[in-house]
C-alpha cells in the first residue's frame, strides 16, 4: 500500500455513515478516483472546502491496488471554484462539465490532456461572458468526446469518406456528416442549419479556452440537441445534461432580462 499525492477536481460527494464522506474526483495523475474521507461530516471539518464539488484540491491518499475506494489521508484546497461562482448560469455550466466527466469518463488511467481540458473549461465557466457559456459547454462536450476517441467527423462522409452532402446531413450513430448516397440510406439523421454547422466546426477545432472569447452561438439550442443525440449514441451512461435543466426552467419562467455579462470577479 503506497501513499500518493495528486491534484484533482471534486466531482461529487455523498455521506458515508454519520461522520464520513465518499468523494469522487477526477485527478491529474490517477484518473477517476473515489476516496473515503473519514470525519469529513464533522463540523468544522478538517478538510474545509477541499471536498466541495468544483473545488480543485490536492489529495494525499493510500493507494490500494484493485480497490474501488481509497482512504484519504489529507486534502487541501487549491481553488474553491464552487464558492467563487455566485451566478446561477455560471454554476450550472460548471456543474455540467463535472456531470460530463462523471458520465463519459471511466477508470483510473490518467489522461493529462483531458485533465487540462477540464481545468480550462472550468476557468471559462468562471470568466467568459455569460452569453458565451453555451459555447464553452458545447466545446467541452465535443472535445471531451474527441479525447475519448469519439471525434465527430465533419470533413468527409463518416461512413465511406466521400465528399459530404451539401444538405448538411449529420448522423449521430455514425458520428459525423454523410455524403449524398449515405444520407439517403441512413436512418435517424439530423439536417443541420448552416449556422449550426459553422459553429459545430468552429468549436470542435479551437481550444476550449477561446470559446468564451469569440462565440455567441446563434443556434446553440439546435447544437445542444445534436450533441446530446451524438453523446447518447456513443456513451451508455450519458442521459442528457441535467445540470442545464435548471436554466431552461428559469428561462421559461422569467421574462428576458438584461444581464451583466462581466459579473464574476
Ligand atoms: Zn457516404
Amino acid at each position: 500500500m503506497a501513499i500518493v499525492s495528486t491534484e484533482g477536481i471534486v466531482l461529487k460527494v455523498h455521506a458515508l455513515g454519520d461522520t464520513s464522506r465518499i468523494v469522487a474526483a477526477y485527478t491529474r495523475d490517477y484518473g477517476l478516483r473515489r476516496f473515503v474521507a473519514k470525519g469529513a461530516r464533522k463540523t468544522p471539518s478538517r478538510f474545509g472546502f477541499a471536498l466541495e464539488p468544483l473545488s480543485r484540491s490536492r489529495f494525499v491518499f493510500y493507494q490500494k491496488p484493485d480497490r474501488d475506494l481509497h482512504l484519504l489521508s489529507q486534502a487541501e484546497v487549491l481553488d474553491p471554484l464552487g464558492s467563487r461562482l455566485t451566478d446561477i448560469t455560471r454554476l450550472a455550466h460548471a456543474q455540467a462539465s463535472l456531470e460530463l466527466v462523471d458520465r463519459l469518463v471511466w477508470g483510473e488511467e490518467p489522461h493529462g490532456e483531458l485533465y487540462a481540458l477540464l481545468i480550462a473549461t472550468l476557468a471559462g465557466c468562471a470568466k467568459a461572458p455569460v452569453g458565451t457559456l453555451a459555447a464553452v459547454t458545447l466545446a467541452f462536450q465535443l472535445q471531451l468526446a474527441s479525447e475519448l476517441g469519439y471525434r465527430p467527423r465533419l470533413d468527409a462522409c463518416a461512413v465511406d469518406g466521400r465528399p459530404v452532402s451539401a444538405r448538411r446531413v449529420f448522423s449521430p450513430a455514425r458520428g459525423g456528416l454523410l455524403c449524398d448516397g449515405c444520407a439517403g440510406r441512413e436512418g435517424g439523421v439530423i439536417v443541420l442549419s448552416p449556422d449550426a454547422l459553422a459553429s459545430f466546426s468552429l468549436i470542435l477545432s479551437r481550444p476550449v479556452a477561446d470559446a468564451g472569447e469569440y462565440v455567441e452561438l446563434p443556434r446553440a439550442g439546435e447544437l445542444f440537441r445534436v450533441v446530446d443525440d451524438f453523446l447518447r449514441m456513443h456513451f451508455q451512461r450519458f442521459q442528457g445534461l441535467r445540470s442545464l435543466e435548471v436554466l431552461r426552467t428559469l428561462e421559461n419562467a422569467a421574462p428576458p432580462a438584461v444581464r451583466d455579462t462581466r459579473d464574476a470577479e
